[in-house]
């Protein structure tokens, strides 16, 4: 991603903007670059994610004091301060439910915060030869975004939300129990603290909708089946400025009809005519860069192995490449005529016992164990 940007400059107001102008702000520029407005337009996509960043932090009061204090690196989750946005999204719920459960929703007001979108699962399956050299795959999938008419309200435009009258905004009610006053969220509006009489007709009051995503996702050279990839801010859109969740590609390789995948080597089983084991020559085997010719020596035994170096697979951790290896099967021919059957006598009779050296070890043991038997 390149450099941030300013988040002032991102949503064009002065830093000393008061919070209702930084939401009049957003708002105005959300709806002009929502991607369901600009389907297609990457640099709106572009826009729209900056938009939602600079909010997500200039809307939240701790968020904001710590970006003008220390800029980005006060809120980027890697300078080590609380309450960066780019935490994951398990560890981040929990950090603000327990917020929630010790602190209650009055006091903190943790319950206004944005809530994170959630993290995505998709599985993408890819050829043998797209995993070994990486590939850019295009993804058609869905997740929620925010709406593009309440932008995450879940309130009808023209209209407020009001005051809950049960927890009197709180968003939690007091209860006695033995000698301590305990709080629970508040049964009527969930925590909110307010009530929405007039619902978004969009997306039902929901504040988010189902929107199809299409993006092109870059495997690296070298994955194998089972690998994940993370793909940042594409899983679904949060509520009130909660940011993005993640993507997670979960790789899966279709199986290759000749090449086996062993880490880094490719391993690949070559079947050969008995004469030409026997005689030696030259084989046509395939490769990852197409057929190749593989010399071999006479007397090639089956399941002999023959090894291509840099032939594999890119190493995704390192440099260089796997090596390849090619396993010889020998076939004895199932039917033969019979002038082949002459022609086999004579080279029966041609053969000199030390030419079979294991048939001609096996028989000298099996005749000795006779014996001794
Ligand atoms: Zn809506
Ligand atoms: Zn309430």
């Amino acid at each position: 991603m390149a450099a941030h940007r300013d988040y002032y400059e991102i949503l064009e107001v002065t830093r000393d903007s008061d919070a209702e102008e930084i939401k009049k702000a957003y708002r105005k520029l959300a709806i002009q670059f929502h991607p369901d407005r600009n389907p297609n337009n990457e640099e709106a996509e572009e826009k729209f994610k900056e938009l939602s960043e600079a909010y997500s932090i200039l809307s939240d009061q701790d968020k904001r004091r710590l970006y003008d204090q220390y800029g980005h690196a006060g809120v980027s989750g890697n300078g080590g301060f609380p309450g960066g946005f780019d935490f994951s999204g398990s560890f981040s719920d929990i950090f603000s439910d327990i917020f929630q459960d010790f602190f209650g929703q009055g006091r903190s007001g943790r319950r206004q915060r944005g809530i994170r979108g959630d993290d995505l699962r998709y599985r993408m399956h890819i050829t043998f030869e797209e995993a070994v050299f990486g590939a850019e795959k295009e993804i058609v999938y869905s997740r929620l975004r925010e709406c593009e008419k309440c932008l995450g309200d879940g309130v009808e435009p023209g209209h407020t939300p009001v005051n809950c009258t049960v927890c009197d905004g709180k968003g939690e009610v007091l209860y006695q129990q033995a000698f301590f006053t305990m709080s629970r969220t508040c049964p009527n509006c969930g925590g909110r603290g307010r009530v929405v009489e007039h619902p978004c007709t969009q997306c039902k009051g929901e504040g988010r909708k189902s929107s199809q995503r299409t993006l092109t996702v870059r495997i690296p050279p070298g994955g194998d089946d089972g690998n994940r990839l993370r793909v940042r801010g594409e899983g679904d859109g949060g509520l009130s400025g909660g940011g993005f969740g993640d993507l997670f590609v979960q790789i899966e390789v279709q199986e290759h009809l000749f090449f086996r995948r062993e880490n880094d080597d490719i391993i690949c089983e070559v079947p050969i005519r008995m004469e030409l084991a026997a005689a030696g020559g030259t084989v046509e085997v395939p490769t990852l860069e197409g057929p190749t010719e593989l010399k071999l020596p006479g007397g090639t035994q089956p399941g002999q192995v023959f090894n291509l170096r840099g032939k594999g697979v890119p190493r995704l951790h390192g440099s260089g490449r796997g090596d390849q290896y090619i396993r010889i099967n020998v076939e004895v021919p199932s039917k033969i005529t019979r002038k082949q059957k002459q022609l086999l006598e004579e080279f029966t009779n041609e053969s000199k016992p030390s030419a079979y050296k294991v048939v001609s070890r096996f028989s000298k043991e099996f005749s000795k164990y006779r014996e001794d038997g």
